[in-house]
């Protein structure tokens, strides 16, 4: 088993990177980075030039949230290690380019991963969608910030993206699923009068494709996507985890979207690849570029 390092014990390292990586055969957690959090059992340090020069290990998996992760993946890098990005991999699209130069000229891999598409439903949908012609498609995107980021006061601050944190989920699966290019045509963006990011956004893209995304949702949430084709509709319900062809349930079953991604990893490593897809954070930039600026109430946790 290959040694691991993970770096920003907090919510998703807790819930899905420790759980993946202690039921993975290809990995051992065998040292943590963290100011504050630590794994049971695992080797902790709180600075992460000390880990770097103390260990070898040679992979690092970064569960920081964007802004600060810039700094760590380049000195990763520049230490000769293997280096796998949460999503959204970047504060801005120029840093994650220049993290795979640096990958690249290292010779080591770099992986940015986007969970969302390895749902359930996400490579099925792919597969029906590669020869249909596409009429429409709709994102609904909408969950209750303070039930899912709670007191994660950075999802507000410049470069934590607001409602497009998970938002970058949905636009990680369309632009896997539809067999065409799509580009923004109109943004609305709803920020708080206290924040720096949007805590909603209504989006249009060419091809008849639109997207809803609220963070103000209470009671049930939804992460849905329609997409109508002239064979048929295809819907992915629970954030891509099942599948729907014209109502007909097509794939469902159990969550292996953090399993998944540390597979892949084990087999960029072993092949010396990297996989680094900027695709879906085009889409946010674009947003923030385009987007019409509409200020709404104030937000507190
Ligand atoms: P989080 O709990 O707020 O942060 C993760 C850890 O990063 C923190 O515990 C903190 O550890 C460290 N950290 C935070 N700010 C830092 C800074 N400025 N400098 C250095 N370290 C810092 O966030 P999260 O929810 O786990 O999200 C992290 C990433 O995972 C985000 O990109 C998010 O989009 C992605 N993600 C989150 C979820 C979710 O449900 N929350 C789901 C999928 C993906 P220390 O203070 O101990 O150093």
């Amino acid at each position: 088993m290959t040694p691991i390092c993970l770096v920003g014990i907090g919510k998703i390292a807790v819930d899905q990177h420790v759980p993946a990586i202690n039921a993975s055969d290809d990995w051992t957690l065998a040292a943590t980075v963290s100011r504050a959090g630590t794994v049971e059992g695992v080797p902790a340090f709180t600075d992460f030039d000390q880990m770097l020069s103390e260990t070898d290990i040679p992979v690092i998996s970064l569960c920081l949230p964007p802004v600060p992760r810039y700094a760590y993946a380049a000195k990763a890098i520049a230490a000769g290690r293997h280096v796998m990005l949460e999503k959204p991999p970047g504060a801005t699209l120029a840093e994650v380019q220049a993290l795979a130069d640096m990958a690249q000229a290292a010779g080591v891999t770099l992986y940015t991963t986007w969970h969302s598409r390895m749902a359930r439903g996400v490579a099925p949908a792919k597969a029906w969608l590669a020869d249909k012609q596409i009429t429409g498609a709709h994102i609904s995107w909408k969950e209750d910030v303070r039930r899912w980021h709670p007191g994660q006061q950075w999802v507000f601050e410049p470069g934590g993206m607001g409602v497009f944190d998970p938002g970058s989920n949905a636009l990680s699966i369309i632009t896997a699923i539809l067999p065409m290019p799509i580009h923004l045509q109109k943004a609305d963006l709803m920020f708080p009068s206290n924040c720096d990011t949007p805590i909603a956004a209504q989006l249009q893209w060419t091809e008849n494709v639109t997207g809803d995304f609220d963070w103000r949702q209470e009671g049930p949430q939804s992460w849905d996507i329609t997409v109508k084709t002239k064979a048929g509709t295809l819907t992915l319900h629970d954030g891509g985890a099942r599948l729907l062809i014209d109502e007909a349930e097509v794939a469902a079953g159990e969550d292996r979207e953090y399993p998944a991604l540390y597979d892949r990893m084990a087999e960029l490593v072993k092949t010396g690849a990297s996989e680094v897809d900027v695709s879906p954070m085009i889409h946010v930039a674009d947003a923030l570029t385009l987007g019409k600026r509409v200020t709404v109430e104030a937000f507190h946790f």
